[in-house]
């Protein structure tokens, strides 16, 4: 069964957001649609979500979606239609955003109250992603006047960073704990929280947001987060690699490790890892990407992400649905050298230093995994079968990197969709069954009926007790498909 095994997360924007290009999208690759709140109303977002859900459903097809939430990020008013290249060495004016304001190659408007104020003369402020930079040369009231001292070209609403002391900004926003209820109701798969600094964050937002809650996604991208690393990721559901806003926060040089540290530590955890931002850039106006792009998404997938995410790409590019293809076809090449042997031993290893704090029901999860993940290769299994309520089994399975593919039958919908970001997991929806043994033949059956399994096979088969509430993964079964 060829699968592969690394999703692809792409973000749906205006150059993406219509039914063609959505089901191209789709057909492409996409396995999870991502929104970023930072851009348009919420109207917007929600449309796009409904869009995203009925072509899904059109093409049968099981599409994530996360909704990212903006964070406290400052940003610039909107920037004119078509964006605008600053130049370096020219002054430009950094003024207090007012209701419906828009930024020009001049002025720029930051949205943000007493942001503008807070400049002192000597300051850095970065503008996007970290390509264009200012120094602040004067202060009036409301009003910096900076020298440009990188420029470049920008577009949109992009982010504005400065000295972030002065503002004592914390994640999640009053603003963000709003959207998290909108986005809760609009029942979306994952919510991203942006700009955590510690575990609390992402406790503050799962209090607000209570139990049958989205999964929580921290985005690590302060160095506060990487200091405060495996705490976050205990209490996270997933983790997103924001290479953008940690490329401007910490030492640009330091992305590429931290990177690593991150998918060590979320796979340790059983958590998803996204790894995010400018993998693909030059496809917002080129068709093909640079080979260090290639190279990037191909190392990505060596440092054993379960996802790689698309952006600008896709959100606002020229050529999304192309995008999506190349990073398709970079992971299908990057997986047939992946090193699923030496991973699945390297996490044995690690097991002795098994995270703190797991609960008991976890723990046997976790044992049963670890314990499937051998039988699969003594025992010649093509295939793994997780059955699964919450999606915990499939991802503490998937934490082994096994190169036998791994099927996730669940009776929940929303688990199905939340599995399109783990890694090796093809999730499909059965009929709950009452007992465990009705539970394992109607699995093997339905994998069979998708042509994912063929007679003659032997299949590792992870299950619970439907009687047992909550229900807990404490069986193995290995079945050869008569
Ligand atoms: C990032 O900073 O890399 C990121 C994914 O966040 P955003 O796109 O919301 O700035």
């Amino acid at each position: 069964m060829a699968i592969r095994r690394t999703k692809i997360v792409a973000t749906i924007g205006p150059g993406s957001e219509n039914a063609v290009t959505l089901r191209a999208l789709m057909d492409a690759g996409m396995d999870m649609a991502r929104i970023s709140l930072s851009h348009g109303s919420l109207d917007e977002a929600l449309g796009r979500i409904e869009r995203i859900r009925a072509v899904a459903e059109e093409a049968e097809r099981p599409v994530g979606i996360m909704a990212d939430l903006p964070g406290p990020k400052v940003r610039a008013a909107e920037l004119p239609d078509g964006g605008v290249l600053l130049e370096a060495g020219q002054t430009i004016d950094l003024v207090e955003g007012t209701p419906g304001d828009r930024s020009t190659a001049e002025r720029i408007a930051i949205d943000h109250p007493g942001a503008a104020s807070a400049l002192r003369p000597g300051d850095r402020v970065v503008i996007g992603d970290g390509g264009i930079q200012f120094i602040v040369t004067e202060t009036h009231d409301e009003r910096a006047v900076a020298e440009i001292s990188t420029g470049g070209f920008t577009q949109g609403r992009p982010g504005v960073s400065m000295p972030s002391s002065r503002l004592g900004l914390s994640a999640p926003t009053a603003r963000d704990l709003e959207l998290l209820a909108a986005l809760y109701d609009a029942e979306v798969d994952a919510v991203a929280i942006s700009f955590v600094k510690s575990a609390a964050d992402i406790l503050r937002a799962r209090h607000a947001i209570g139990d049958d809650a989205p999964m929580l996604v921290a985005k690590v991208e302060t160095p506060e987060a990487v200091d405060n690393l495996n705490d976050i990721v205990a209490v996270a559901d997933a983790v997103m690699v924001a290479r953008g806003d940690l490329g401007i926060r910490c030492a640009l040089e330091d992305v590429p490790h931290i990177q690593k540290q991150i998918i060590h530590s979320g796979v340790a955890f059983g958590r998803p890892v996204i790894t995010a931002t400018q993998m693909l850039e030059s496809m917002v106006r080129s068709p093909v990407p640079t080979r260090a792009e290639v190279t990037d998404v191909a190392n990505a997938v060596s440092d054993g992400t379960s996802a790689v995410m698309l952006s600008g790409e896709t959100a606002v590019g020229m050529h999304p649905v192309e995008a999506v293809a190349t990073m398709a076809r970079i992971i299908d090449r990057a997986e047939r050298d992946f090193p699923y042997e030496a991973w699945g031993k390297d996490l044995e290893r690690q097991r002795a230093a098994d995270p703190s704090g797991v609960s008991p029901k976890d723990r046997i999860t976790n044992a049963i995994s670890a314990a499937a993940s051998r039988a699969v290769v003594d025992a010649e299994a093509s295939v793994i079968i997780a059955c699964t309520d919450s999606g915990t089994t499939a991802r503490s399975i998937s934490r082994y990197r096994t190169k036998a593919p791994i099927i996730a039958v669940t009776p929940v919908d929303r688990t199905v969709r939340q599995l399109t970001m783990s890694w090796g997991v093809t999730p499909l929806k059965v009929e709950r069954q009452d007992t465990t043994d009705k539970t394992v033949w109607e699995s093997v059956a339905a994998a069979v009926r998708e042509g994912l399994l063929r007679p003659g096979e032997v299949v590792a088969v992870l299950v619970g007790s439907p009687a047992d509430a909550p229900l807990s993964t404490d069986t193995l079964r290995l079945v050869r498909v008569r």
